[in-house]
């Protein structure tokens, strides 16, 4: 998979792509990032890509043609090089859809997005009409630009992809990929300051010991999230232990 991300702080990336399970999966060559910086693309003699807002207001908006034209030359590469599927191209922008672990595993599917980051008080709307295929939030604030957005998508596609995690499974129990909170995780030593780890855990018996992890999952999720548990499907086992918690 490949990862194109758009960005005038192309400097922002370096630690995030050059540590841990991102830096790995890149030596796998499971993902490809490309930081471009679209101020390279810009046809201004002094390389300016915003401007004052037509209408007056405060704020510095990011002009028309060095994001269409970054766009067109990077798909351009794109088209000659292979026959993969046309890129996503993804606006990060806290007005676009609230970003989620589903949202994750559908773009994890792709074989290359696009992500533009946005900075100052925003967009020319022609970017966004014509150029754009998603536009993503990742929560309800306001950054000072989309650079922190595009590595919150980046890292979490990453460890979707299969060969980036040292263990597959991880990512399969994880919270909100289930539908629910995880279990709680123990591990050496046995006890620690007086405070023991379940005896469950200790006693070998595997399928006990699933049963014990499914209601703490459950657990977990009525106290925590109790939202979620009304958008997954119980087993009559489930429902039975939430009619017991509650
Ligand atoms: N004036 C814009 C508005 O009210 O919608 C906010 C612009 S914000 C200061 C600058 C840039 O940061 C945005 O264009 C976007 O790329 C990025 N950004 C800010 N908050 C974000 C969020 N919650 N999710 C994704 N990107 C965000």
């Amino acid at each position: 998979m490949k990862v194109s991300i758009l960005t005038l702080f192309p400097e922002m990336f370096h630690g995030v792509f050059s540590s841990s399970i991102l830096k790995q999966a890149q030596e796998k060559g499971v993902i490809q990032f490309n930081v471009v910086n679209f101020r390279d693309y810009s046809t201004d003699r002094h390389k300016r890509v915003d401007d004052y807002p037509y209408g007056g207001g405060g704020g510095m908006v990011l002009t028309p043609q060095p994001l269409f034209d970054a766009v067109d030359a990077l798909k351009a590469e794109q088209s000659s090089a292979s026959n993969e599927k046309p890129p996503r191209v993804i606006l990060l922008c806290p007005q676009g859809e609230k970003y989620t672990q589903e949202k994750a595993e559908e773009l994890a599917k792709e074989d290359h997005l696009m992500l533009i980051c946005g900075h100052y008080e925003g967009y020319d709307e022609r970017i966004r009409e014509h150029i754009i295929t998603d536009e993503i939030s990742i929560g309800d604030y306001v950054l000072t630009g989309g650079e922190i957005g595009a590595m919150v998508i980046s890292d979490s596609i990453t460890r979707l992809q299969s060969g980036a995690l040292g263990n597959e499974q991880s990512a399969v129990t994880d919270s909100h990929s289930t539908g629910l909170l995880e279990y709680p995780h123990y591990t050496r030593p046995a006890e620690f300051r007086n405070m023991k780890v379940p005896d469950i855990l200790l006693s070998g018996h595997h399928e006990r010991i699933n049963t014990w992890r499914r209601q703490q999952s459950l657990k977990r999720t009525f106290e925590r999230r109790p939202d979620m548990l009304e958008e997954i499907e119980l087993s009559d086992k489930d429902a039975d232990f939430i009619k017991f918690l509650k």
